[in-house]
């Protein structure tokens, strides 16, 4: 049956730390302390995890304790901070120094509007978020501390919405953290980008890349019963259109019956071993009489991250784009731009793979076949074909310089098949890229960004700006503002920048 990995966000905590200092007495900081509860109550009805309001800070030591705390507390994925008065920020060096977790600081205040009439000077030494902020980011920028900016008012739902983007790419950090990646077969021959440094990605990202064998996966589909075997194709007829004689008593039942037995052998193998991401090489399937297709688009759909040909940092991004987007509607899935609609001024780019493309991309049912493949000599593959909903999407792809990691990101357009494809059976989209298919492909080329992406439909950019800078590595995004002058200009700046930034 399927069993989703996607986290349950309001699991997650995040800390709310509020700024002041002693100047103020007892009275002054009672009255801090009651208003950030009730702005950290405001954040917390606008973001997807729970946010923890802290006692309010004021001296080097406490500051310094509560970071390591966050450090070291599982259940926190970030804290936030807010210098609700002012607050030398002297004191928060040793606290920020400590700090391992991303950081949010919200630049906010209690009041929306001004009293005008009443104002006096309590009222002014109370309300001084607009210069306690301003000394705390000097200090944020002094030491060089990553963090998102959030601007305004809790209660206007453009706060709401920024800080929930950094919320989940929070989440997607805690989970590449703490991520255990299993490649069955290694790297499919001669192709170049989907390698990489899987030693600068444990240290990087925090993910564990290891390599098992495919004929432990072998073992473990042949180890399924029938029972359990049963019970999912009860599952698929109930949930896709299956062609008739894939359906018990058919034909070819016993197609069925062998993918059902791959998803079952390979969903108890990464259970067992605590994965929440693997990849496949249709060159290595070892005594796998069928190419996972059906088991691996199901995986992807209960939030597992995959990659195909051996391409572990796809699988990641799939992983982290599933975290991201945790409770939204549509999904993320393996991706790969595969071929062109380039009649001019309508170009098109018709997305799919040999058969992994997650259903979490459409909302419609899916029809689930069997055909053969055309390479790698194994028998026909299940697979559910599908073509993804139209509407927005990102794509998203992960490259190794050598030197650093770049991700790349392109807000797309999926558009309706502008005709039926009766003779395509795989699941796959059509989209546009923004800003448009020549300055978007022209931009990825010269990034040398992946053929193989995550499709999301949950994600924003800023999820995946905030993402990369938890993370310290580049981002490059193609969207309606790109233009190829500006992205070349961007290219050479980070050139220059992260080879600068490398440490010894
Ligand atoms: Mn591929």
């Amino acid at each position: 049956m399927s069993r989703s990995i996607v986290p349950d966000l309001a699991q997650h905590e995040v800390w709310f730390l509020t700024g002041s200092q002693h100047l103020y007495g007892p009275e002054t900081l009672a009255q801090v302390a009651s208003q950030s509860q009730e702005v950290a109550r405001g954040l917390d009805a606008a973001v997807p995890a729970s946010v923890v309001w802290k006692p309010v800070l004021t001296g080097r030591d406490e500051i310094r304790r509560v970071m390591l705390e966050a450090n070291a507390d599982d259940r926190v994925i970030g804290v936030v901070a807010w210098m609700h008065t002012f607050s030398p920020a002297k004191m928060w060096i040793a606290g920020l120094d400590a700090l391992q977790k991303p950081l949010l600081h919200l630049h906010t205040q209690a009041n929306a509007a001004l009293p005008w009439g009443e104002i006096d000077f309590d009222f002014m030494n109370l309300n001084q978020a607009a210069h306690g902020d301003r000394e705390f980011a000097y200090i944020e920028t002094r030491l060089g501390v990553p963090r998102t900016t959030v601007v305004g008012h809790v209660s206007d739902p453009a706060v709401g919405e920024r800080a929930s983007a950094w919320v989940r790419a929070a989440a997607a950090r805690a989970a590449t953290r703490s991520m255990r990646l299993a490649r069955f077969g290694d790297n499919m021959r001669f192709v170049a980008v989907t390698e990489g440094d899987k030693t600068e990605a444990e240290h990087v990202f925090g993910v564990q890349v290891n390599t098992w064998g495919v004929t432990e996966l072998a073992a473990a589909v042949d180890a399924v019963g029938a029972s359990a075997i049963d019970a999912l194709v009860a599952e698929y007829a109930d949930r896709y259109d299956v062609a008739a004689d894939l359906l018990p008593g058919g034909a070819r039942a016993e197609s069925l019956r062998y993918g059902a037995a791959v998803e079952a052998g390979l969903r108890t193998l990464l259970e067992d071993g605590g994965f929440s991401a693997f990849t496949t090489n249709f060159e290595d399937l070892g005594a796998l009489r069928q190419l996972p297709g059906l088991a691996v688009q199901r995986l992807q759909a209960d939030g597992y991250g995959f990659g195909a040909e051996g391409d572990w940092k796809t699988a990641v991004l799939v992983r982290a784009a599933a975290v991201m987007g945790a409770g939204l509607p549509g999904g993320a899935s393996l991706m790969e731009d595969y071929t062109y609609h380039l009649v001019p001024g309508e170009e098109l780019i018709l997305g799919a793979h040999m058969l992994e493309v997650a259903p979490s991309l459409t909302t419609a049912r899916p029809r689930l076949d069997a055909h053969p493949l055309g390479i790698g000599g194994k028998e026909d593959p299940v697979r559910l074909v599908f073509t993804a909903d139209p509407g927005r999407a990102l794509v998203v792809a992960l490259s190794d310089l050598r030197e650093r990691f770049r991700l790349v990101a392109n807000a797309v357009e999926r558009v309706p098949l502008p005709a039926p494809m009766p003779k395509l059976p795989v699941g796959h989209a059509v989209w546009r890229p923004l800003p448009d298919f020549r300055t978007s492909t022209t931009a990825w080329l010269t990034a040398g960004a992946a053929h193989h992406t995550v499709m999301s439909t949950q994600t924003s950019l800023d999820m995946w700006r905030d993402f990369a800078r938890m993370s310290g590595v580049e981002l490059l995004t193609i969207d309606e503002s790109t233009t190829i002058d500006g992205f070349e200009r961007d290219l050479r700046a980070n050139a220059a920048y992260y080879r600068l930034a490398q440490p010894l």
